[in-house]
């Protein structure tokens, strides 16, 4: 028997070791996809590669076409134009509409898709100009900036009922409904929901390894070739010009890495920055003293389907929130099934302070040349 397993083994180290296109592990393909107003870039391992990164892109471009805020046709664009009346939406605005009013309730208002009305009078929200508005013109607008006000509804059709399992397998209609005046936008949640999606494609794909960069959220899926993690940057928020400045790389394995920080998307107007993160409670672009933050989460949590949506939902209200109160979210936040934290953070501070939370002191390694002083909390 022994011997037998000893005979396996150097067959398929004879096997797997000589490389080229009969690997599954190193057959690759790799695709850019221009979505969600950002540039991805989709890398995809095994034999089934080519097909997984093409699946991978369908269903970003699907996903797209429903959560957009500037596409007519969307399920958001829609809502956003009803006037207050409800309407039949998709499945997936449905469950992310759900998942961002959880977020708002969890984080006190911290994330709040509402925000849109407000993000607009800024210029944030594509086409317009972009501008500092008035106190009067804020103060008007940050009475709509509340998601609780979001109808959500999903009905079986008549006379049909949910399993005793809670399930139905036939056609569930979705709607949702805005208050008048409210607007949403679901650009702080709907990539990391994307990068949920990619889990269930790059299963049903047998990917054994992949990564999948949304922008600021990251999928690293199994591991490198050769074993090693996945080697994921967190940019220096102070150079944001600088694509190579890092303030230190994170290596991981079946993750999702999720940043937030107010150097993605700015403008400057006499002399001070402005960015597209906004405070519900000011309407201004946050303020807290963080520059960036990175949420780092295992991407096979069972206990959370929309893990990857909640580590974006999460990474743009900590981002809100400020290191002391970010802290205090992630102690209070545990995967009651693991018995730990649900989630991992580095954190950028304004400073000149690194922070990273103790599950990730093994796997997060500072770039020293960038000056930054690096501590660990628990
Ligand atoms: P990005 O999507 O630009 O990588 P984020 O995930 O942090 O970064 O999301 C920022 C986007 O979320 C903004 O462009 C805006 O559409 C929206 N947004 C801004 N402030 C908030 C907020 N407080 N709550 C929810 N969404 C927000
Ligand atoms: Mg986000």
């Amino acid at each position: 028997m022994k011997r037998l397993t000893a005979y396996a083994l150097f067959l398929a180290l004879l096997l797997t070791g000589c490389g080229g296109s009969a690997d599954p592990d190193t057959a690759q393909e790799s695709i850019q996809v221009i979505a969600m107003d950002t540039a991805m870039l989709i890398t995809t391992y095994g034999e089934r590669s080519p097909a997984a990164a093409y699946a991978a892109e369908d269903v970003i471009r699907d996903l797209e076409a429903k959560l957009s805020r500037t596409m007519e046709d969307s399920d958001v664009s829609r809502l956003n134009s009803a006037g207050g009346q409800p309407i039949a939406i998709s499945q997936d605005a449905f469950t992310l509409l759900r998942q961002a009013e959880r977020c708002r309730i969890q984080t006190g208002g911290a994330f709040d898709p509402t925000i849109a009305p407000v993000a607009a009078a800024w210029g944030f929200a594509g086409g317009e100009e972009y501008r500092v508005p008035s106190q009067e013109e804020l103060a008007a607008l940050l009475p709509l900036v509340d998601c609780s006000a979001v109808f959500t509804d999903s009905q079986l059709p008549e006379g049909e009922e949910y399993n005793t399992a809670g399930q139905y397998e036939g056609e569930i209609r979705y709607t949702a409904s805005l208050a008048p005046g409210q607007a949403i936008d679901l650009g702080g949640i709907a990539k990391g929901y994307a990068a949920d999606i990619l889990v269930r494609v790059f299963q049903e794909y047998g990917v054994p390894r992949g990564l999948a960069q949304l922008g600021g959220n990251v999928l690293a899926w199994g591991d490198r070739p050769g074993g090693t993690p996945w080697r994921v940057g967190v940019q220096d928020p102070a150079k944001p010009g600088d694509k190579n400045a890092f303030a230190g790389v994170l290596e991981l394995t079946d993750s999702f890495a999720v940043t937030s920080g107010g150097y993605q998307r700015y403008f400057e107007q006499d002399g001070k920055r402005y960015h597209h993160i906004i405070d519900p409670a000011t309407g201004y672009p946050a303020d807290s003293g963080l520059t960036s933050v990175t949420v780092v989460a295992d991407a096979f949590k069972t206990s959370q389907p929309c893990m990857g949506a909640l580590c974006d939902a999460y990474s743009t209200a900590l981002f809100v929130m400020g290191e002391e109160k970010a802290l205090d979210f992630w102690r209070g936040c545990r995967d009651m099934e693991a018995g730990e934290p649900l989630f991992q953070l580095v954190l950028v501070t304004e400073d000149g302070r690194v922070v990273v939370t103790e599950g990730l002191a093994d796997c997060f390694t500072l770039d020293e040349a960038s000056g930054y002083a690096y501590e660990t909390v628990s």
